[in-house]
């Protein structure tokens, strides 16, 4: 089975305070912790528990984060799989998968389950709304039916990350199945500077560094990137046997982040 479960695993619990920027999305997010632990409260109610949450965004904006901070408030196992991984050479074996996981999910009672590259099973199927006879079209509509059958009480949440929702089959955006839509972009300044002071928080700073300035140099970094920068100009001061991380560090981590970005694009142009 393809799921990473870490039913179990209680150790570095995600919560929203390891996320900063993304506020939009983790506010909508912050909505869900309670539907979870209390869904008796909303049925109560008349209110249609949401099911599917999908995330969208370049990649490394925080999207896996978010979801991993959505089951650690909520206190409940995570479920996690990626899309690709459903893709199967067999007849039938990715509808098979998806119908095992949302088995075990069930039995664990509460919980999130993450589908990261949604877009790698959710593609706009070739056979139409009325089910097409391709494998990937099968596994879709697995998850689709697994979706249908939630009663709602369950406090399961289905959370979904894409780099493409622009290629999603629209079955999928439908009420009861991904209808929360959460952007999750790439960080402005202010986003940028938070990132990285929480990326400083167990390192050695020295006083002439200017995370604000630093900030201002990383335009269109992602959180990742961010992560990546701050990391480097540790790994440059521990080998240089340096007390403290200083702006020098920083400067040359940031040509390493960037070159490398650069190498990897380079690569990946096919002529
Ligand atoms: P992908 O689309 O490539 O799967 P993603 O959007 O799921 O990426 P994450 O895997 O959540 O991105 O982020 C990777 C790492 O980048 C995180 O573990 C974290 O260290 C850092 N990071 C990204 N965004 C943020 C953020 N908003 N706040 C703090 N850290 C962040």
């Amino acid at each position: 089975m393809a799921a990473i479960d870490n039913a179990n695993d209680n150790s570095g619990v995600v919560t929203f305070e390891d996320i900063a920027g993304n506020e939009e999305a983790k506010e909508s997010l912050k909505e869900l912790v309670d539907f979870i632990k209390n869904p008796q409260k909303y049925e109560r109610y008349g209110a249609r528990i949401p099911r599917g949450v999908l995330l969208y965004g370049p990649p490394g904006t925080g999207k896996t984060l978010l979801a991993k901070a959505l089951a650690g408030e909520a206190n409940v196992p995570f479920f996690a799989v990626t899309g690709s991984d459903f893709i199967q050479v067999y007849a039938g074996l990715g509808a098979s998968r998806i119908r095992s996981l949302f088995k075990k999910a069930r039995q664990a009672g509460k919980c999130v389950i993450f589908i990261d590259e949604i877009d790698a099973l959710g593609k706009k199927r070739r056979g139409g709304l009325t089910g097409g006879n391709d494998e990937s079209d099968r596994t879709l509509n697995a998850l689709l039916t697994e979706m249908s059958g939630f009663k709602g009480d369950e406090g399961i949440i289905v959370v979904a990350a894409t780099n493409r929702i622009d290629t999603l089959d629209e079955a999928l955006l439908r009420p009861g199945r991904f209808d929360r839509q959460l952007e999750v972009g790439l960080p402005d300044v202010n986003a940028r500077h938070k990132i990285l002071k929480l990326h400083s928080r167990n390192k050695p700073l020295d006083k002439d560094v200017d995370l604000r300035k630093v900030a201002y140099q990383t335009v269109y970094f992602s959180g990742a990137k961010l992560e990546n920068l701050m990391n480097e100009s540790a790994m440059l001061a521990a080998k240089n046997n340096e007390n403290t991380i200083s702006m020098k560090h920083i400067d040359k981590a940031f040509y390493t982040v960037v070159a490398g970005e650069e190498k990897k694009d380079r690569s990946s142009i096919s002529i």
